[in-house]
């Protein structure tokens, strides 16, 4: 099972680093993948820093040369980079085709995955495929359990005490190009609590910057009561409408960026509570309903203080007595215990 799971990472360290040579040194590569990444701004330190690649836009240019090296084709197929047919004659194909590359890293270094990311001037293809493919689920890769960028990020978040939280790849890229480093991706999952504990591993403070689409809010409410629960004090930044922080970093450059994620940070409880009332208008029966919510995200959190300073300051925003909430609050921690 252990050497198993060592073939894994080595032939996943193969791909990785012929992927890179493909991105430099080939025709292609360069024509195609080196520059689509530098028209989105990655320099050649942050391909490095993320081992970023390319796969050619043939049927087995990168299984030929692991097949050649002696690999057997029963390891590619477990390791997620070849495709093989129920009864089909040849080895297979390769997973990876005519895209950039995203290799993903476990917490200790080790390439376990791949991303990979159609490019935006191949319409015909773009119409019928998915902009991001992934390595499936493998021996060494769970998607639920990882975050991406955590390797590269985790002295930085170590450091600051304090960890961005995104959505993709590209968010964690620009991020770091505009010198952000303490930066992960949940890669458009919700949240899961392996991610959650991996977070906190490094900081119990996070604070989610997610799409500035409905997508994006919905996701971020849904991940907020797991990440309480675990006891780590959670912020959020929206963005306008339309933007990921990888598009807002390059419109408005780093340091108006850093600007804006520190005029507009809030703290989730109050975030969640502002959108529940918004939508709610004056229904007095939605307004129930929103304050049952709120105290049920508050008593999510383990710490009695901080549970203390959320009922106050939501009594304000829900404009309904102090002591009312804590009843509340207490009942619902009583059926919890
Ligand atoms: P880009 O800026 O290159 O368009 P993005 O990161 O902004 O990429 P989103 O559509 O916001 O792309 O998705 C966020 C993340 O969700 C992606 O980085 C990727 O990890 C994941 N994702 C998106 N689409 C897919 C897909 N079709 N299959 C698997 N994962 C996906
Ligand atoms: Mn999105
Ligand atoms: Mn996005
Ligand atoms: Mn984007």
């Amino acid at each position: 099972r252990q050497n198993e799971r060592e073939s894994l990472y080595i032939i996943l360290n193969f791909a990785k680093n012929f992927y890179v040579q493909q991105l430099h040194e080939s025709d292609e590569g360069q024509a195609v993948g080196l520059s689509y990444f530098k028209e989105r701004g990655f320099t050649g330190e942050i391909r490095k820093k993320f081992e970023l690649g390319y796969s050619l836009d043939t049927w087995d240019a990168f299984s030929k040369v692991a097949l050649e090296k002696g690999y057997s084709s029963q390891l590619l197929e477990k390791a997620g980079l070849l495709i093989h047919k129920e009864g089909s004659q040849t080895a297979g194909y390769d997973r990876f085709r005519g895209r950039v590359i995203f290799p993903i890293h476990n917490v200790a270094g080790k390439v376990i995955a791949f991303g990979a990311r159609i490019l935006k001037t191949d319409k015909s293809k773009a119409a019928n495929q998915p902009k991001y493919l992934n390595s499936p689920e493998t021996d060494v890769y769970h998607k639920s359990d990882v975050l991406y960028g955590i390797f590269q990020a985790k002295n930085a978040i170590r450091q600051l005490d304090h960890c961005y939280l995104v959505e993709g790849y590209t968010d964690v890229i620009s991020l770091n190009q505009g010198g952000i480093e303490n930066v992960v991706a949940s890669s458009g999952t919700s949240l899961t609590f392996e991610q959650i504990r991996l977070i906190g591993r490094f900081t119990p403070n996070v604070t989610i910057l997610y799409d500035g689409d409905i997508a994006g809010i919905k996701a971020a409410l849904r991940g907020l009561d797991l990440v309480l629960e675990e006891g780590l004090n959670v912020s959020i930044v929206l963005f306008p409408d339309g933007d990921d922080p990888d598009s807002y970093v390059r419109k408005v450059g780093a340091e108006a960026f850093k600007i804006y994620l520190k005029q507009n940070s809030k703290d989730f409880i109050t975030f969640k509570t502002e959108m529940l009332l918004q939508d709610a208008g004056n229904d007095p029966f939605r307004l129930a309903a929103v304050i049952g919510d709120v105290v049920n995200s508050i008593v999510k959190i383990p710490d009695a203080i901080k549970r203390q300073v959320f009922f106050h300051r939501t009594s304000e925003m829900l404009k309904v007595d102090e002591q009312m909430l804590i009843t509340e609050g207490n009942k619902l921690l009583r059926k919890l215990h």
